[in-house]
């Protein structure tokens, strides 16, 4: 019978396609499917308990009731984080828009143009505001940019530097301290030694490769840098500056007075403070250091008629492809929140940041200028937003947080008692009185209620920006609600989500993404925490995170879990980290191989560098699986410096190898750990899992297997869960006063999307997850059953079934007729369709990951897609069709070309648009034809002005 619960929603399989599904595979029941696939020596021996399953009315109701436990103070804390007005044309359309939240990574240009568009308005606001010539469309946050910044600058080292070891990286002490602490965590295994000091007191030396300064510091004092970058550059050292991207509206960019790479958080242009994440931090560099880059960069192209459209630019320098020679491990960054804070711009424009800023800074000033008068010593002498000031003789620091806090008001409170204060775009005439009268109280002095703040900054005028900024019209035509609701619109309809039609991305669970479990993003009890806030104020958090934690362990079969990492990527990183610490501790710091089958994503091998392990490539048998004797030679051979073992369960050929225990074994034997890539939990979920096969550690894309929605490209949650042995060495965060292993800005990294996950389980439930585990397996059997005939299937599990997702064999088809697997991926945008992992991670194939929430509707449709596609092929195949003037080669087919009235193909306009009925019912229109991959890469353009002529 259907109940209520979400589980009957979530999954897209009814009890009634049972019979007809299981017939087809071949098997008599779900439980002899899953016997058949999931080997039994890993099975669970004992259920995972979890809490019974909630409505998704009594989720409702629990969440904003776990909601009202958290406090909203005014908070003036600052350090990263400032209150900010969304503006609620953004919040409808983009943020609580499945066609936004939905789609996925822009890798198929042709039907993500709309998003595309709005990254590169985010690019072109970088650009603008830091005066440097080329930003990447977004890194997680401000302190791993930073890292990534490090890191880049130490790539960048001169023959000469490289040749006399030049090591040393000078961090400005009034740097913020969660910067800092992630700067220490990714430099030290990468062999850089980080020294801190006044950036005034400095001297270069020749071991000095490069320097990172903030810009206003962490104290909110704006200091002129020109004499220190000067003498960085005569030294041969690169500037990295973290920079307040608002505060560039009004102060003179770092681009403009020598600085090599800018980056910082793009929170306060229009994101939550969700309580530390997600938001959108920057990087932006010169156009020479443009292959150095980390990160992802849209860029401009052209389509195969000329038509001007973009692209994500130099992906061959990326992880997937370069694997241990990428220039970082980024993968999933945070494309929604860059698309947002992109939208933020084009809606306020030039003058709209100006007047924000300007508002922000006066205000500043006035506060200064009367908390002067009641007799505050200021520590700044020029500021944006921030002051900090030490406190009079009337008043101790903790009697200072009492008299605020009374007033509902955070302030900033410095380990030698002086109080720090940061204005933002919310502050008010009304916040300006409370916090003037917590301190005339503090003080025993009076002062007069102010009515309006005078419009008087206090920046002298060598710091003042000069030059324009968001000059394209972009910034200049969508200011009125009615116009911004319309070009996000016209943006949207470019675009295929999840809203259109399913995305089967292999590896990627592209699975439903609940409205219920979303709801909490909007909700200011959630939105609206500054991560530093008091623990009292946060106990509504604070629960959620706990228990949270407590069902991922149980869930993983493990005893400890971080949230710090805000990618999947991430969390390989931090799992590394935390090995290595972890033997260090045991006196095995020097082992420093780490083994990888080469079936891995590349992510692996990139976070295995960029943690200071080398990749030791392990190969893979005729079925897709470790081949042991190789992993037990290279075990062998490396045994004296073996760290761990990176490897993907199910593997990333979506099979279950049952020698997965064996496996965990030989490496364990060795004296080292099991790192697991938890990519394709949606196949293990309730049935087995990572601590019971024998892994040591282990990564969640919360973003995959439970329910947190792509974005475009990011938010993405790593949390990492690690056995007992592991659980002292997890990051901890400089705000609760360790720095170990500190990967995030933020101390539960992204935190304002866990509710997500937690409703997920709340309402599923280990009855429901175990369902979704077992429908998504099915899912991935049918589609395997009904295609095997014509593409085939390349690998299948012992027993003859495929995992969660499986691999289409197209290299036949293109030996044979020259059509490749990518002009399928085209074609089936011609039917509606995102195509599936293409050329991972077997080249000349598709990867298909249907999940449990499709419905048999949808996975019936798309097998009719495919298998029109198929005769598509035959037709190429056996001369109907002409081999070089083809639906297939020349897909995808743009509206432009259908309807315009020359049309010179050898087909008709109606195969090439309407090649089946179901693609009338729901034709998507695609913008442009096929994107034209090198253009773009030989000439890289990244913002709006530019163009090729
Ligand atoms: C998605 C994926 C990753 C990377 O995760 P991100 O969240 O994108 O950083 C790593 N390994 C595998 C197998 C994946 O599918």
């Amino acid at each position: 019978m259907k109940t209520d619960l979400l589980s009957n929603r979530h999954i897209g399989i009814e009890e009634k396609d049972m019979e007809h599904m299981l017939n087809t595979i071949g098997v008599k029941s779900l439980d002899e499917l899953i016997n058949q696939t999931i080997p039994s020596n890993i099975r669970l021996k004992k259920q995972v308990s979890l809490p019974a399953p909630m409505t998704e009315r009594l989720f409702t109701e629990h969440i904003c009731r776990l909601g009202a436990k958290n406090k909203i103070f005014t908070t003036y804390i600052g350090m990263g984080w400032y209150d900010t007005i969304t503006p609620a044309v953004i919040q409808r359309n983009v943020l609580e828009n499945p066609v936004w939240y939905t789609s996925y990574t822009p890798y198929q240009s042709e039907v993500s143009q709309g998003r595309l568009e709005a990254l590169m308005n985010f690019q072109t606001v970088i650009s603008d505001l830091t005066a440097m010539p080329l930003a990447n469309c977004s890194l997680l946050d401000e302190a791993t940019a930073a890292a990534e910044a490090a890191n880049m600058m130490y790539g960048l080292r001169s023959r000469e530097q490289q040749k006399n070891n030049a090591n040393i990286l000078f961090v400005d002490e009034k740097v913020f301290p969660q910067t800092l602490a992630v700067i220490n965590t990714r430099a030290v295994p990468q062999g850089i030694v980080v020294l801190t000091g006044d950036y005034k007191q400095f001297e270069f030396t020749p071991d000095v490769f490069g320097c990172i300064i903030q810009y206003p510091n962490s104290d909110g004092n704006v200091e002129d840098y020109r004499g220190f970058t000067e003498k960085a550059h005569a030294a041969g050292c690169k500037v990295s500056v973290a920079a307040d991207i608002l505060s560039l509206a009004l102060l003179v960019p770092p681009g403009e007075w020598g600085a090599d790479i800018v980056f910082g958080s793009t929170q306060r242009l229009g994101i939550p403070m969700y309580y530390g994440g997600p938001s959108a931090a920057y990087f932006a560099t010169r156009d020479e250091f443009k292959r150095s880059m980390p990160g992802r960069i849209i860029g401009w192209s052209k389509d195969k008629y000329g038509k001007l459209c973009y692209r994500m630019a130099l992906q061959t320098r990326e992880q997937h492809i370069k694997r241990e020679k990428a220039t970082s491990n980024i993968c999933t960054s945070q494309a929604l929140l860059a698309t947002m804070a992109g939208f933020y711009a084009v809606y306020h424009g030039a003058e709209g940041l100006k007047n924000i800023a300007n508002r922000i800074h006066q205000t500043t000033t006035y506060i200064n200028k009367i908390l002067k008068k009641l007799g505050y010593k200021q520590q700044n002498e020029q500021y944006f937003d921030t002051i900090r000031l030490s406190l009079t003789d009337q008043v101790s620091a903790s009697q200072m947080r009492t008299i605020a806090q009374s007033k509902k008001v955070n302030l900033r409170y410095f380990d030698n008692g002086d109080v720090g204060i940061s204005i933002d775009e919310t502050t008010d005439i009304h916040d300006v009185n409370v916090l003037l009268t917590i301190f005339s109280i503090a003080a025993e002095k009076e002062f007069a209620e102010v009515t309006a703040i005078p419009e008087n900054g206090s920046l002298k005028e060598s710091f003042k920006r000069k030059s324009t900024f968001l000059t394209h019209p972009v910034f200049n035509q969508y200011h009125t609600e009615t116009e911004m609701m319309r070009y996000i619109k016209r943006l949207d309809r470019k675009d295929i989500s999840l809203a259109h039609s399913m995305i089967s991305l292999g590896s990627c669970t592209m699975k439903l993404n609940a409205a219920a479990e979303l709801f909490p993003l909007s909700n200011p009890a959630f939105s609206g925490i500054h991560p530093f806030a008091p623990e009292d104020q946060v106990e509504g958090y604070s629960e959620l995170i706990y228990n949270l934690g407590e069902y991922l362990k149980q869930i993983t079969g493990f005893a400890g879990v971080s949230f710090q990492p805000n990618s999947g990527a991430a969390g390989e990183y931090t799992g590394l980290r935390v090995i290595r610490t972890y033997l260090i501790s045991r006196g095995k710091g020097n082992r420093s191989k780490v083994l990888i089958p080469a079936s891995a994503h590349g992510t692996n091998p990139a976070s295995a560098v960029q943690a200071g392990f080398t990749p030791i490539i392990c190969a893979c048998d005729e079925f897709g699986n470790v081949d042991m004797n190789d992993l037990r030679t290279k075990a062998e051979e490396h045994k004296d410096d073996l760290a761990a073992l990176m490897i993907t369960y199910p593997s990333t050929h979506g099979i279950f190898e049952t020698e997965i225990k064996e496996i965990c074994a030989i490496i364990h034997s060795y004296g080292a750990q099991v790192y697991m890539d938890g990519a394709n939990m949606n196949a293990q979920v309730g049935y087995t899992n990572p601590g019971t096969i024998g892994a040591d550690v282990c990564h969640l894309n919360l973003h995959k297997t439970f329910a947190i929605p792509h974005g475009g490209g990011g938010p993405g949650v790593g949390p990492i869960c690690v056995a007992k042995h592991l659980v002292p060495f997890l990051p901890e965060h400089p705000f609760f006063g360790s720095s170990q292993n500190t990967v995030s800005s933020a101390p539960y990294g992204s935190a304002g999307v866990l509710p997500i996950t937690y409703g997920y389980i709340r309402m599923m439930g280990i009855e429901g997850l175990k369902q979704a585990t077992a429908i998504a397996i099915l899912n991935a059997n049918y589609l395997a059953a009904r295609l095997k005939d014509t593409y085939g299937i390349v690998y299948r599990g012992a027993n003859g079934f495929v995992g969660h997702e499986m691999i289409l064999e197209c290299r036949n088809i293109s030996n044979e007729t020259g059509i490749t697997e990518n002009d399928i991926a085209k074609r089936l945008m011609d039917y509606g369709y995102h195509a599936p992992t293409l050329s991972f991670p077997v080249h000349g194939t598709l990867m298909v990951e249907p999940t449990e929430s499709e419905s048999l509707a949808e996975l019936d449709n798309f097998v009719d897609v495919m298998l029109s596609i198929y005769n598509e092929i035959q037709e190429v195949k056996d001369g109907t069709a002409d081999k070089t003037d083809n639906v297939l080669v020349n897909a995808p087919h743009p509206e432009y070309e259908v309807v315009a009235d020359n049309w010179s193909h050898a087909y008709s306009r109606e195969k090439a648009a309407y090649p089946i009925q179901s693609v009338r019912d729901n034709k998507f229109w695609i913008n442009v034809a096929r994107v034209d991959n090198t253009l773009g890469d030989r000439k890289l353009l990244t913002t709006r002005y530019e163009t090729f002529d």
